[in-house]
């Protein structure tokens, strides 16, 4: 189906989180707008979010929670070595306690803020999720009709006409037919390219561990668009790693989003090890999912490894350690003895059961996995990892079998960078330049604020940056 009319003020690519963000405040401007979808249905992968970043928000301020903005800015900056934009980081920063209360204001319920491992307490967690929150966004726009939301077109060209942008060409989805829409205004919200493998291959160190948990449909389309018309190519490669994941080449990552397994073997992490068997890291890196990540692809493989009684005390007595804002119950892990003998009997090949350690290391071809386990055992003893420093309080022995081991490998839940925006969101040449009448929000703009490793430290910022970054391009267009 194609869009009533031929021309409009704004067309906006894509009905994520900030397309739609963009479309409400498009709305508040009576501004003739178009969305344009290439999905069947709206939402991308906002449905999916837990929550927003925000700073003085209006739940902030009720929990007393203060947050330096300049000390967060200096933080992140760090945390990016500078490869951030300090001026684009810092405007989404200062506006973000704004950008939550104006989704309050709109309908959007949050049921609680705070930190996600050790972070700065900036996730607003959406009560229902974010499919909530995109519910009441596509409720305002169906309330007024002002904006016209079209489904299964997607946008094949930008036009130009004197260097500005004159409009583009979509696709019908099902037909294949093509028609041409003007707009002097153009907003790229097309969720960045985690599913595009030949991008994320050709940015970052590819492996058939890394496995996307997107929709499916974040393919690079607005980049790719963008580059055509004289965008600049952007720092590319950060990719917001959700850590450690079962890995299971056989479904679909997504299935393992609530699995307590998952939890056990990755966040509640006892001892991780590598092809040989060998400890590598200090598995308390979960705490940053990022680098949990990026620990796990250092290996050729990687195991996690628990014993009966672990599995016993998450189950029955509670979590070692504190699991942020997953949305596995905090209290105890009470389904997971179900979960792994429904595994086993499935004999997936992502579990592994074996009486005795020497028994799992000949199944899986652990050499060292026996040594490893006496030395680890030796450290929880004297109470001190002399090798990596995991705190005192999570270590805890293996001695007692059956032994499980868990194949992790990482999760991708989306890619940043690609394109250079500047504080009005307008798309930039490689001169700095803007491409005029071209905007990028959420994650086809959002390398501006990382450097090679995402920001967990900031929890949220990405959904965050979605609705800021889809305000703020609005705001300059009339
Ligand atoms: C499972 C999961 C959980 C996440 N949780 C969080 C979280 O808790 N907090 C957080 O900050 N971030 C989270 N994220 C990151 C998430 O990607 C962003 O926060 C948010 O969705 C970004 O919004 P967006 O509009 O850029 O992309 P999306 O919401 O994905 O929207 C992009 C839309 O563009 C459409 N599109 C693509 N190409 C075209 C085209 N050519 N023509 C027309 N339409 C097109 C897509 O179909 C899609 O609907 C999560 C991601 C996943 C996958």
């Amino acid at each position: 189906m194609f869009p009533k009319d031929n021309e409009y003020d704004l067309v906006i690519v894509g009905a994520g989180l900030s397309g739609l963000c963009a479309a409400v405040a498009a709305q508040e401007k009576n501004l003739h707008t178009l969305v344009i979808e290439k999905g069947r249905s709206l939402g991308g992968d906002g449905n999916y979010v837990e929550g927003a970043m925000g700073v003085d928000s209006y739940l902030q301020k009720q929990e007393n929670i203060n947050i330096d903005p300049v000390e967060l800015l200096q933080d992140e900056l760090q945390y990016s070595h500078y490869e951030a934009s300090a001026p684009h980081l810092k405007k989404y920063i200062d506006d973000s306690g704004n950008t939550i209360d104006w989704l309050h204001q709109l309908g959007v319920k949050f049921a609680k803020v705070g930190k996600q491992g050790k972070s700065w307490p900036t996730i607003h967690t959406f009560e229902g999720g974010g499919h909530a929150a995109i519910k009441v966004l596509l409720s305002h726009l169906q309330e007024n009709n002002l904006v016209e939301i079209v489904t299964s077109l997607s946008a094949q060209k930008l036009l130009k006409n004197n260097g500005h942008i004159s409009g583009l060409i979509v696709m019908d989805e099902a037909t294949g037919e093509e028609r041409e829409i003007k707009a002097n205004n153009i907003i790229l919200a097309t969720g960045g390219y985690v599913d595009n493998p030949a991008l994320v291959k050709r940015h970052i160190n590819f492996t058939s561990r890394l496995m996307s948990v997107s929709d499916g449909k974040s393919t690079g389309d607005g980049m790719q668009l963008a580059w055509q018309v004289g965008a600049d190519q952007y720092r590319m490669g950060a990719i917001q790693y959700g850590g450690g994941a079962i890995y299971d080449k056989t479904r679909p990552p997504f299935v393992y989003m609530a699995s307590q397994l998952a939890v056990a073997a990755t966040q509640e992490a006892i001892l991780w090890v590598n092809e040989r068997g060998e400890r590598f890291v200090n598995e308390d890196v979960n705490d940053n999912m990022c680098h949990a990540g990026d620990a796990i692809l250092t290996q050729a493989r990687v195991f996690s490894i628990l014993d009966q009684s672990t599995i016993d005390h998450l189950a029955n007595v509670g979590l070692y350690k504190e699991i942020g804002n997953s949305p596995v119950s905090p209290d105890k892990l009470d389904n997971l003895k179900d979960e792994i003998s429904g595994y086993l009997k499935q004999h997936v090949k992502f579990l592994t059961q074996a009486d005795s350690v020497n028994e799992l290391a000949t199944k899986l071809n652990l050499p060292e996995l026996k040594d490893t386990i006496e030395h680890y055992n030796d450290l929880v003893q004297k109470g001190q990892d002399t090798d990596f420093g995991k705190a005192k309080e999570y270590l805890t022995p293996l001695e007692q079998g059956p032994y499980y081991a868990v194949e992790l490998g990482v999760g991708m839940a989306c890619a940043l960078g690609g394109l250079k925006v500047d504080n009005q969101n307008q798309v930039l040449n490689s001169h700095g330049y803007p491409v005029p009448g071209l905007f990028a929000i959420g994650n086809d703009a959002a390398g501006m604020l990382v450097g090679d490793t995402y920001a967990v430290t900031l929890p949220g910022s990405t959904a965050g940056y979605a609705a800021f970054s889809g305000r703020n391009a609005v705001k300059s267009i009339n």
